[in-house]
């Protein structure tokens, strides 16, 4: 990334190499290529049971009130069979079809058709075009910076429904949850495919796909580096952003309003999730230039864990404590609810500052103050497929001495704040804290992998700088 940005013409910052050994370390970077069979076995399992563990999820609140035991315990008794449940499940209904093609046909046009005007008047916030990381071809793409205007116009026009226009009751999104379900997953499964098949056929950066020669690993963990549209429609950087996240504060209002509706009030704790999770996604937002040199968009190819993953698992999944608190409104006890409020904030704070420690860090090639001192850092070197060196640094000081993930750290506290708010008496609120955890150590544990390949032993000297993953003293 601040390589990335870095790359000013000066030739001792790069310079081609000619020697083998260069090559082979610069195909490393990036997704693997070859698979093992833990990951092909791991890949298997999710393309076959992620699908259901999300309809489980979400049956179970529609038929059992949120609990995960029970339809187990219904089917091992033959109480019931899988038939009865399935006979229950709502279907796709041309209405939920209807509202789901409006809602993604909006999102795709406040994408592409609107170009960023918030950048223009809203202080400190970096919109419009900007450039993304090197891909390891060495492209540099420029991506359209627009989704807090997306985000603000289509939370106006949700504000104005609710409280002026009436055009639909804002409980919409819980009212046809399971139906949007099915439309949600043909997307994810359509946009999937359509990417495997361009990839193959019109990939628009062919020297950056990569292909194991598993037709599964490929599907899954996706074949092109970034595949676009024209110019400006970038899958990556609209199906992670919109339409899961814009719409996650939305499935959370309706929530809401839900519960306005049925109990006739809106517990605290479901404003403590509205109001965290709100944070959360704002932040993405307004930092969605910065999102640009995360993981997601600079190392992850398009597939389907991305693709199904921000259509189904993100808006599904993400959102099931407020869910959750329509079929049991907690009311907390103003001690919780502050305690609650306060351990959110410090995750929020914690994940936000070391973000920015390193955003700035690299954005000023280290020319900054981090904590009130001059960063320590430790200089590395990798190089790109034509053999071209660069130069990048990482850094050692602030959070990031503290630990080599921090963000996640902060990320992990403010996710169990969401699922505290939900209180004890169910497991479902707590999967976000499971899935979190695992999903944040799993990445921690790839990024590091990718990160060995990409700088070898500078790599090495880092982690021996900065010892812990997570928690410092601890893991
Ligand atoms: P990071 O922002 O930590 O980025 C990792 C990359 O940063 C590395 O690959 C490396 O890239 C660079 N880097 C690593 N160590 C250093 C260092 N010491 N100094 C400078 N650069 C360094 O990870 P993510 O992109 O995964 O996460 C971004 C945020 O998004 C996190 O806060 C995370 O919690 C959050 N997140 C949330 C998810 C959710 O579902 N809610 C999912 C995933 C992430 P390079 O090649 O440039 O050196």
């Amino acid at each position: 990334m601040a390589a990335h940005q870095e790359k000013k013409p000066s030739e001792e910052r790069k310079h081609k190499s000619t020697q083998n050994h260069t090559r082979t370390s610069q195909v490393q970077w990036g997704r693997a290529w070859e698979v093992d069979w833990f990951s092909l076995a791991s890949i298997l399992f999710l393309l076959m049971f992620a699908p259901l563990i999300v309809y489980y999820f979400i049956m179970s609140c529609d038929q059992y009130q949120c609990s995960l035991l029970d339809p187990v315990i219904d089917l091992l008794t033959e109480k019931k069979h899988l038939s009865d449940i399935w006979n229950k499940t709502p279907t796709l209904t041309y209405r939920a079809a209807g509202i789901y093609t409006l809602w993604v046909a909006f999102q795709v046009f406040l994408y592409v058709f609107i170009p960023d005007f918030c950048h223009k008047f809203i202080p400190g916030y970096v919109g419009g075009v900007q450039e993304g990381a090197v891909t390891p071809v060495g492209v540099v793409n420029k991506y359209e910076i627009n989704g807090l205007q997306a985000w603000i116009i289509t939370h106006v026009l949700w504000f104005a429904n609710a409280y002026y226009f009436h055009w639909f009751s804002p409980t919409i999104i819980f009212d046809n949850w399971i139906p949007l379900l099915w439309c949600a997953n043909i997307l994810g499964y359509a946009v999937s495919t359509f990417a495997m098949i361009k990839s193959y056929f019109f990939p628009t950066n062919a020297k950056d796909c990569k292909f194991t020669g598993n037709f599964f690993y490929d599907y899954m963990m996706g074949i092109e580096f970034n595949p676009r549209i024209g110019k400006w429609f970038d899958f990556k950087l609209f199906f992670n952003g919109r339409p899961g996240i814009v719409a996650w504060t939305l499935i959370n209002l309706s929530y809401a309003a839900k519960q306005q509706e049925l109990y006739g009030e809106v517990t605290n704790s479901m404003i403590l999730v509205n109001v965290l999770q709100g944070i959360y996604v704002l932040d993405f937002f307004w930092n969605e230039a910065w999102y640009l040199k995360t993981i997601d968009i600079c190392h992850d190819h398009f597939g389907w864990y991305l693709g199904w993953g921000d259509c189904v698992w993100l808006p599904y999944l993400y959102t099931l404590q407020g869910l959750y608190l329509v079929y049991h409104p907690v009311q907390l006890c103003a001690a919780n609810a502050i305690g609650i409020l306060i351990l959110g904030m410090i995750g929020y704070y914690i994940f936000r500052t070391t973000n920015h420690q390193k955003d700035l860090f690299r954005r000023t090639n280290g020319n900054c103050k981090i904590w009130g001192k001059k960063p320590e850092y430790i200089e590395c070197s990798y190089m790109s497929v034509d053999g071209t060196k660069y130069y990048s640094k990482l850094l050692t000081s602030g959070f990031w001495g503290w630990a080599r993930h921090f963000n996640y750290t902060g990320d992990l506290m403010g996710s169990l704040a969401y699922c505290l708010a939900c209180g004890f008496e169910h497991i479902l609120p707590y999967f976000y804290i499971f899935y979190m955890t695992i999903l944040l150590t799993h990445r921690c544990i790839r990024d590091e992998h990718r990160c060995f390949s990409k700088y070898g032993k500078d790599w090495k000297r880092y982690t021996a700088a900065v010892p812990y993953r997570l928690l410092p003293g601890i893991f």
